[in-house]
């Protein structure tokens, strides 16, 4: 499939016209495979661990987040691919948005194959992915070392959920919470706070409202109103909560295909397995 066909969720979830974050399509390829983290408070604060293949970032929510103890097995939910540009994203996604809240660069690096390649490096991952037991060494900026996401057959299959388990290495530590230690972005060294304030970023600054300073006190009473008013826009009279409502709406808007062309799609990811 060709990396416009991988985009076409993230594309189709997204109204790029509100949003900061990138359209995707321009990723060129490196000499090395880039990693990504970001932590992100939308909905519910999670981990978005994002590993690049065959050009696009293959990506997975963790609840949690990385663990460097090896007895902790962290659920990976996994995601749509996301574009290359994507690592660079450190902001706000407008409330109301898909994903709507602040999302922070936690870590960033490269990896690399951690199995026996008998083949090409990139051909031992694709087939790592495949089957479902996919290792990994990270060289990033907090997280080191060797790594697997174990694919366990729980929830829906075309959203599979995995594991996220650091191997036992130099890198691992026991009983350590690498989470909680490291509170702000790798790149800015901003807290969730600052970047959901708008605080700038200096060099790292986007346009948009990550630029524009506001007192955090109007900020979330904009923020509140704003998705009050999504929430609205949004229900269809029944009870429930509001955010979540808000983000199940953005995800199961129509794909703008026609429908002989989508479910050709749906049965060549059914085919890819
Ligand atoms: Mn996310």
């Amino acid at each position: 499939m060709s990396t416009h066909g991988k985009l076409a969720e993230y594309r189709r979830k997204r109204d790029f016209a509100r949003t900061a974050e990138p359209a995707g399509g321009a990723g060129r390829r490196a000499k090395r495979l880039a990693f990504v983290i970001q932590k992100h408070a939308a909905s519910h604060l999670h981990f978005d661990l994002r590993l690049e293949l065959d050009g696009v970032m293959k990506s997975w929510a963790v609840p949690k987040g990385p663990s460097l103890d090896p007895s902790v097995k962290r659920l990976a939910m996994q995601v749509e691919d996301h574009p290359i540009e994507y690592n660079r994203f450190e902001g706000t996604i407008p409330q109301g948005e898909y994903g709507g809240g602040a999302v922070m660069i936690w870590d960033r690096g490269t990896y690399e194959y951690g199995g026996d390649a008998a083949a090409g490096p990139e051909d031992a991952l694709r087939r790592a992915y495949a089957k479902g037991d996919f290792k990994f060494v990270l060289a990033g900026e907090r997280l080191r070392g060797s790594w697997v996401l174990v694919r366990i057959r729980r929830g829906d299959p075309r959203r599979p959920q995995w594991l996220l388990i650091k191997h036992r290495d130099d890198y691992a530590e026991a009983g350590s919470d690498v989470v909680a230690e490291n509170m702000t972005s790798v790149v800015t060294g901003r807290t969730m706070e600052q970047i959901a304030g708008g605080r700038k970023a200096g060099a790292a600054a986007r346009g948009g409202a990550a630029s524009k300073r506001k007192a955090p006190g109007a900020t979330k009473r904009r923020v509140a109103a704003k998705a009050a008013k999504a929430a609205k826009a949004a229900g269809r009279g029944k009870a429930g909560g509001r955010a979540k409502r808000t983000r199940t709406a953005a995800s199961e808007r129509p794909a703008p295909t026609k429908p002989a062309a989508r479910a050709k799609a749906a049965a060549k990811r059914r085919g890819r397995g």
